[in-house]
């Protein structure tokens, strides 16, 4: 794609709208960048961008702006349902996010992991084994750094492994992923897609592009997964924690096994017992690895160290400290019922869970049953507090804590050792914290206040 000269406007000024502009400034493109937050909000990055030569437009946006252009960039946090954007789509100007963008210009081979859920896990987890295996590996996208900027570094021989969200995966056209993986899809942000389908649609564009030579990777325990690979032209592996798949890795007997195609000989890789994660889920995410990392032609036995080696991304089921006995986990990034589900059914009992948070339109009726079998008290905080009680009412002992300082302090009077104080709110943060990384540093900090 030629950019040189070309009129493109980036619509959204989060981290990889930045780079997105700096990266089409750096080709000779006449930028401009657009955001509905004011100049005082943005004051931080616009002077690197007015100094880079691009145009900045705050507050707002100019539907003229949008007409004068010859590509439009759009982050992953803008809509495209957003009035402007849905117009100039309409007259047929192209619409891209900055993961295609990116990808016409990133060298190597590209390893892409997608999912409701344990996306960061799963992607953090496979560029470890990777670059254990001493491949030369390079991690990002939905974590860590944009797609932009791993483009400088990447070489024919780079293994790229990036993690894609759906809003990344709504604007992909040329976007082709040698390696794929989908390891779940439950509802989650549906406020943002409209419907659980148009989610779904979205995912599957991870694999739109794939061909014969290329692999999927699919969880065979996941209905909505399964349903995909009617529509794969790529050779499908599956993953399962409960059964055994003719192709791709699965449990049997506590050892994590894999099978290279169907009729192959199975060949162990390590036992369950020696991954240091928590939680039958963290399993299921180790089983797509060990499928994308056998693909990409890593030896079982590197592959059983580094997994062997890898513990928790800081937020996800993350061990805080045992205070008298009761021990303090931190999965603030639990912020779906699903993810919820996983964080306690990691726990055989005894479970103070601290739920709540900003509602996402979640159905918390679900977490029932489980809360009957393994948890002895909720405590709620946030704006969703009172839907959690309406909808989980008689079901457990429910405590109306409100804020996470009350939370925390309510929990660790309540529990007995051997118990477990959870944060696993099933729930997104922008209510009382800025993000779901500082609710679970405050988590944190309440809890190593206790130890003292
Ligand atoms: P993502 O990047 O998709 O949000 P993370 O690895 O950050 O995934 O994990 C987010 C949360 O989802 C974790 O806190 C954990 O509770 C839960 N989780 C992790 N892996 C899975 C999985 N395979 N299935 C369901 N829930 C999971």
């Amino acid at each position: 794609m030629e950019l040189k000269d070309k009129r493109v406007l980036v619509v959204g000024l989060g981290k990889s709208g930045l780079a997105a502009a700096l990266f089409l400034r750096g080709q000779g493109a006449r930028v401009t960048v657009s955001d509905a937050r004011s100049s005082a909000a943005l004051a931080g990055e616009i002077p690197a961008l007015l100094e880079a030569g691009i145009m900045v437009e705050a507050g707002g946006h100019g539907l003229l702006t949008f007409r004068r252009q010859d590509l439009i960039v759009a982050s992953p946090g803008v809509p495209l349902d957003t009035p402007e954007v849905k117009q100039v789509m309409a007259y047929g100007m192209p619409v891209i996010g900055e993961l295609e963008l990116a990808s016409r210009y990133l060298q190597g081979k590209v390893v892409a992991i997608t999912g409701s859920n344990g996306k960061t896990t799963t992607t953090s987890l496979v560029g470890k084994i990777l670059s254990d295996a001493g491949l030369p590996t390079q991690v990002g996208g939905n974590i860590g750094l944009p797609v932009i900027e791993l483009i400088a570094e990447s070489k024919a021989e780079t293994v790229n492994v990036l993690e894609v969200s759906s809003f990344q995966l709504e604007t992909v056209v040329e976007f082709h992923p040698q390696i794929a993986a989908i390891l779940n899809l439950t509802p989650d942000h549906l406020d943002r897609h409209g419907s659980f389908e148009n989610y779904v649609a979205a995912k599957e564009k991870i694999f739109a592009r794939q061909t014969a030579e290329d692999a999927l990777v699919l969880n065979a325990d996941d209905r909505v997964v399964q349903m995909c690979a009617s529509k794969v032209k790529s050779q499908v592996f599956w993953f399962s924690g409960t059964k055994v798949v003719r192709q791709g890795a699965f449990v049997r007997d506590g050892v994590v096994a894999w099978v290279a195609k169907e009729g192959g000989m199975t060949e162990p890789v390590m036992p369950v017992s020696e991954i240091a994660l928590k939680g039958a889920h963290n399993v299921e995410n180790v089983l797509a690895a060990v499928c994308m990392a056998r693909i990409a032609g890593v030896a079982a036995e590197s592959i059983r160290a580094s997994v062997a080696s890898f513990r928790a991304v800081e937020h996800r089921l993350e061990f805080v400290a045992d205070v008298d006995g009761v021990a303090f986990y931190n999965d603030s990034k639990a912020t779906n019922v699903d993810a919820t589900m996983k964080a306690v059914a990691s726990f055989a009992g005894g479970v103070h869970l601290i739920l709540g948070g900003k509602d996402k339109d979640s159905d918390y009726s679900l977490l029932a049953p489980l809360l009957r079998e393994r948890v002895k008290a909720v405590y709620t905080i946030g704006s969703a507090a009172e839907k959690i009680e309406r909808q989980l009412q008689g079901v457990v002992k429910m405590v109306e804590a409100g804020t996470m300082e009350v939370a925390v302090a309510e929990a660790a009077k309540a529990a007995a050792p051997g118990d477990v104080v959870l944060l696993a709110p099933a729930c997104s943060s922008y209510d009382q914290f800025e993000n779901y990384e500082h609710r679970g540093r405050v988590f944190r900090e309440l809890v190593e206040a206790r130890r003292t």
